[in-house]
C-alpha cells in the first residue's frame, strides 16, 4: 500500500513516533494507502521549519510583487494537476469527482487573485495632530500561521486560507483532517516543485487531539485558521486565547432555503436538491431546512421528493453518479441516528430514511437520500447539524414567520431565499442573520465574495480583497523629523 510521510522544512519526513495510519476509501470501505502519524515533535520541527524561513532565506528577501508571481505560478501548478488532484480527493472523502474536479479546476483563481493583491497590501501617513513627526503604518505577516482543515473540500479550503496567508508573507504549518491528507501532500510536493522555499509551507498529519492541539498550542504558532466543526472551533478558540493567537473560524450550519408561493417553482426545487444531497449534505453550507410557505408546501414537497428520489447513487469517480457514499464510518453511524431521532421525534419520512442498499452502492457508506416532514423547527432535526443528506421540511405561513423560524437556530453561514418579488429579496436577506443570503440561487461561492459565519457559524470572513488582512499586523512607526526630546524631570 502507498504510504505519504509528511512535508517539513522542504523534506518528506518519517513520523517521529513512528506511527502509520490507514486512510479509507469511502466507497470500498477498504484502506487505500498509510499515512504518517504525526505527533508533538513533528508540530514543534515544522513550527521552527516555518520560523526560520519567515526569518531568513529567500522567502523575507521576496518583493511583494515577486512574491505575487511565485503565487500565481502556483496556481498555474494546481490547473496542470487538477485532474490527478480531484481523483485522489474522490479516493479519500467519496465526494463525487464531478463536484471535486470543478473545485481544483477553480482553485487556481484564489492563487492568482491573492498573488495579484500581494503588492497592493499599503500602509499609510497619518496626518498627525502634532508637529515635528512624520508617522505612518505599514502592514507585517502576522508570522507563523496553523491552517487546520476538514475533510469535505480538503484542497479548497485549505487554498482559502493559504493563498492569502502567502500573499501575506506568512509562513505555515497545514494540519490536514486525517482522513484526507493525501491531497495536501501532494499539493506541496507540487509547490516545492514549482519553487516555494524550504519551510515556507510545512504538513504534519495526524489526529486532531494529537497534532491539531500540538499546532494551536505551540507558543511560536501566532494565528489559527480553521475550518471543521463548531465544537473543536470552540475548543481552539479556548486554547487560541490562552495565547492571545489571532483566530479564523469557519464551522457548522443549519442553513434554511426559503420557498415563497411566488418563487419560480421548477428553479427552486432545483436548488433545493442541489442544496443538500449534490454533496451528501457534507458540505457546511448544506440547505438542511426546507422552509416552504403553506399554499405551495405539498407541490414543493412533492417535486422535490421526486426529483431527489431519481438521483442515481454509486461510483462517486463515474461522472453519471449523483449521490456518493458518507465519508466516514462514523458519519455514516452518525447521519443513521439523525434519521432514528427524527422518527421518534414523529417526523414523517417522505423519502428514504435508510441506508442505501442499491446494488450499485457495493459495500460503501451510503444513506438514501431522505426528506422529512411534519418537522417543528424545535425538533434536534431541524436544530443540529446532520452533516448528511437529510431534509427537514417546515412550513410557515408569511414572510414574518419565515424570518422567525430561519433565525431560531444557534447557526447563521447560508441561506436560501426563493421568490419573484424584489422587495422582499431585499427585506428577506435584510433579517436573516447568516453570513451569507443567497436569493434565487444556492451555494455560489467565489474568491471574491467574502465567506463566513454569524452565531455559532463562526469568527471572521475568508475570500475577498480584505481577507489578506486576517494574515496582516498594522505597525506604526514615529519618526522625529525635527521635536525637542525634553529633559523628563523638567515641567514644561
Ligand atoms: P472536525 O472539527 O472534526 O475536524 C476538523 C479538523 O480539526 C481536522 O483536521 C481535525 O483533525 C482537527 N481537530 C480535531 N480536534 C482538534 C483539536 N482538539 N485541536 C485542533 N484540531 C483538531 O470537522 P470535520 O468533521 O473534519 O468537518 C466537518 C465540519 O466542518 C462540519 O461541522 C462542517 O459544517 C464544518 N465545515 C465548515 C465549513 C465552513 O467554511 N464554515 C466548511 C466545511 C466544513
Amino acid at each position: 500500500m502507498q504510504r505519504y510521510e509528511m512535508f517539513v522544512d522542504g523534506k518528506n519526513r518519517e513520523p517521529a513516533g513512528g506511527e502509520w495510519f490507514d486512510t479509507d476509501n469511502p466507497f470500498t470501505g477498504t484502506p487505500w494507502a498509510q499515512v504518517a502519524r504525526g505527533g508533538a515533535d513533528d508540530v514543534a520541527d515544522a513550527v521552527d521549519a516555518a520560523q526560520r524561513a519567515l526569518d531568513s532565506g529567500s522567502w523575507p528577501e521576496l518583493t511583494a510583487s515577486a512574491r505575487g508571481a511565485l503565487l500565481r505560478r502556483l496556481g498555474d501548478t494546481i490547473a496542470a494537476n487538477a485532474r490527478r488532484l480531484a481523483e485522489i480527493e474522490v479516493r479519500d472523502n467519496g465526494k463525487l469527482f464531478t463536484e471535486m474536479y470543478g473545485q481544483l479546476r477553480y482553485l487556481p483563481e484564489w492563487f492568482y487573485y491573492y498573488g495579484g493583491l500581494a503588492d497592493k497590501v499599503e500602509g499609510s501617513v497619518i496626518p498627525l495632530d502634532k508637529k515635528g513627526y512624520f508617522t505612518y503604518t505599514q502592514k507585517e505577516p502576522v508570522g507563523v500561521v496553523g491552517l487546520i482543515t476538514p475533510w469535505n473540500s480538503p484542497l479548497l479550503l485549505l487554498g482559502w486560507k493559504l493563498a492569502p496567508a502567502l500573499a501575506a508573507g506568512c509562513t505555515v504549518v497545514i494540519k490536514p483532517s486525517e482522513f484526507t491528507s493525501a491531497s495536501t501532500l501532494e499539493l506541496v510536493r507540487l509547490f516545492d516543485e514549482a519553487g516555494l522555499p524550504p519551510g515556507v509551507v510545512n504538513v504534519v498529519t495526524g489526529f486532531g487531539q494529537e497534532v491539531g492541539s500540538a499546532l494551536v498550542e505551540h507558543p511560536g504558532v501566532r494565528k489559527i485558521a480553521f475550518t471543521g466543526s463548531d465544537t473543536v472551533g470552540r475548543t481552539i478558540n479556548e486554547a487560541a486565547a490562552r495565547d492571545l493567537k489571532h483566530v479564523t473560524l469557519e464551522l457548522g450550519g443549519k442553513s434554511p432555503n426559503v420557498v415563497f408561493a411566488d418563487a419560480d417553482l421548477d428553479a427552486a426545487v432545483n436548488g433545493v436538491v442541489s442544496g443538500i444531497f449534490a454533496a451528501t449534505g457534507q458540505t457546511c453550507i448544506a440547505g438542511s431546512r426546507l422552509l416552504v410557505q403553506e399554499d405551495v408546501h405539498d407541490e414543493v414537497v412533492r417535486r422535490v421528493v421526486e426529483l431527489a428520489g431519481s438521483a442515481r447513487m454509486g461510483d462517486p469517480m463515474d461522472e453519471g453518479t449523483q449521490v456518493g457514499p458518507v465519508t466516514t464510518p462514523a458519519q455514516y453511524a452518525k447521519v443513521l441516528d439523525y434519521i432514528g431521532i427524527a422518527h421518534d421525534e414523529g417526523a414523517e419520512v417522505v423519502l428514504g430514511g435508510a441506508a442505501a442498499s442499491r446494488p450499485e452502492c457495493g459495500d460503501g457508506w451510503f444513506v438514501e437520500p431522505t426528506v422529512f416532514t411534519g418537522v417543528d423547527n424545535s425538533m434536534r432535526i431541524a436544530q443540529e447539524e446532520v452533516f448528511g443528506p437529510v431534509l427537514a421540511v417546515i412550513p410557515f405561513r408569511d414572510e414574518h414567520e419565515a424570518v422567525a423560524i430561519a433565525n431560531d437556530v444557534r447557526f447563521g453561514l447560508g441561506a436560501g431565499v426563493w421568490t419573484s418579488d424584489i422587495g422582499r429579496a431585499f427585506r428577506m436577506s435584510a433579517r436573516i442573520r447568516s453570513g451569507t443570503v443567497w436569493v434565487n440561487t444556492y451555494r455560489a461561492v467565489s474568491y471574491m465574495a467574502p465567506f463566513g459565519g454569524m452565531k455559532d457559524s463562526g469568527l471572521g470572513r475568508e475570500n475577498g480583497i480584505a481577507a489578506v488582512n486576517a494574515y496582516l499586523e498594522d505597525k506604526t512607526v514615529w519618526i522625529n523629523t525635527g521635536a525637542a526630546v525634553g529633559n523628563p524631570f523638567v515641567m514644561r
